[in-house]
């Protein structure tokens, strides 16, 4: 399946240098098509995968609104048109300065996992709305999220009855399934153990007004590390989700609201980088064996981030008829990290790549700009350019 519009195909075939692109309106049809499937779900997007101020603009002119993990995004998100009241901060991790700055932007929903951390809340944003985050196994997940978030049933409770005693709002509860989540159960799951928490906190007279079903939505576009298309059940994933909204209003009542945080899912499919071949080199591996490997101007630290997990579709458009040799690729620093690991398979690549010869690495618009580091080895940042401006 490709994913690519025209406009940003005849960007990347424009483009004379190496550069990020992404298309508006690639992202706001995600975006419509995700309302269109689950319309009872208010979205926040986890600003995170994209912190482009053009596509947070776009994003917000639709409706949308924002999750935050620090005060500079959540800053960045109301300087690009997001409305403080749509926006919440997503971060468990935080410190009594930055809920303090956070309170003073004019964000009152903050997401917390521990009696420490709700104590600060309570303490520098007086009043606010409190969701609680509940662990999750991360199984299915290409990026678990499993130990650093969340608590257990019992935690959560004792939590949200905590910060009714300080003066804060109970306001909801909060999952995240795992990053790129390839199951329908995933969902199915979160859902059962929000049901429990509900039920006992409604036993101890505590009603919330919101559950907040995370991120881990998955991009369609990418290959697996063996290089096959990643196919997730996405029409299963919203159906459960429907039902299991359903069944979580049928048995805590039709107050409850509805708010989910995509990232990766509206933006990964809509962004494409123009990269250039380095060199196609033929060498020795370990055991003597022969090996191509194709060195790009793009590797882990500037857009291929997540090049550990998955593999990132390759257009070569100079090159429609060659004959191609299955090659390891990799980025061009001096980290031996900066390549596809042992375990992905080779990538088909043409045999007659020179140096200088254009490259196109599809599926690139999640966790791209965010990932990238400051000039590892003198190779700078993407600059970037948003394509299909679209008629919010
Ligand atoms: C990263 C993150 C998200 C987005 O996750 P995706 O898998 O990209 O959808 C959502 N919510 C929180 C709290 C996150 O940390």
């Amino acid at each position: 399946m490709t994913h690519e519009s025209a406009p940003l195909l005849a960007a990347l075939a424009g483009a004379t240098e190496d550069r990020i692109f992404f298309d508006l309106a690639g992202i706001e049809s995600r975006y419509d098509t995700l309302r269109r499937e689950l319309p009872d779900v208010a979205v926040r997007f986890a600003m995170k995968t994209c912190p482009v101020d053009e596509v947070l603009t776009h994003l917000a002119r639709l409706g949308a609104g924002v999750d935050g993990a620090s005060p500079s995004e959540l800053e960045q998100a109301l300087r690009a048109g997001v409305p403080a009241d749509r926006t919440h901060y997503g971060n468990t991790v935080k410190s009594d300065r930055d809920i303090a700055e956070a309170h003073r932007l004019g964000v009152r929903d903050f997401v917390t996992d521990s009696a420490e951390d709700l104590a600060a809340v309570a303490a520098h944003a007086p009043g606010a709305r409190v969701f609680c985050r509940l662990a999750t196994s991360g199984d299915g997940a290409l990026w678990g999220l499993s130990n650093k978030f969340g608590c257990a049933p019992a935690d959560a409770v004792r939590i949200l009855r905590r910060a009714r005693e300080l003066g804060l709002t109970p306001a909801g509860l909060s999952v995240h399934v795992g990053s790129q989540q390839m199951t329908a159960d995933a969902w199915h799951h979160a859902v059962e153990c929000l049901a429990d928490v509900l039920t006992a906190l409604t036993r101890r007279g505590i009603v919330l007004d919101h559950v907040n079903l995370g991120g881990g939505l998955p991009a369609l576009g990418y290959l697996d590390r063996y290089g096959r298309p990643l196919e997730p059940p996405l029409d299963k994933i919203f159906a459960v989700v429907r039902e299991g909204m359903r069944h979580l209003r049928k048995v805590h009542g039709d107050h409850l609201a509805f708010v989910m945080e995509p990232g990766r899912h509206l933006v990964a499919d809509h962004g494409a980088i123009r990269a250039h071949v380095a060199r196609l080199a033929e060498r020795r591996g370990p055991d003597g064996e022969h090996q191509y490997w194709l060195y790009l101007s793009c590797g882990k630290f500037n857009g291929l981030y997540e090049m550990d997990a998955l593999q990132y579709p390759l257009v070569f458009p100079t090159h429609p008829d060659a004959e191609y040799v299955p090659a390891v690729v990799a980025g061009p620093t001096c980290d031996s990290d900066d390549a596809y690991p042992q375990g992905h398979a080779l990538v088909p690549v043409p045999r007659n790549l020179a140096s200088g010869d254009p490259v196109w690495i599809l599926a690139t618009g999640a966790y791209a700009i965010s990932y990238t580091t400051q000039g590892f080895n003198g190779f700078a940042p993407l600059p970037y350019t948003c394509v299909g401006e679209g008629h919010p």
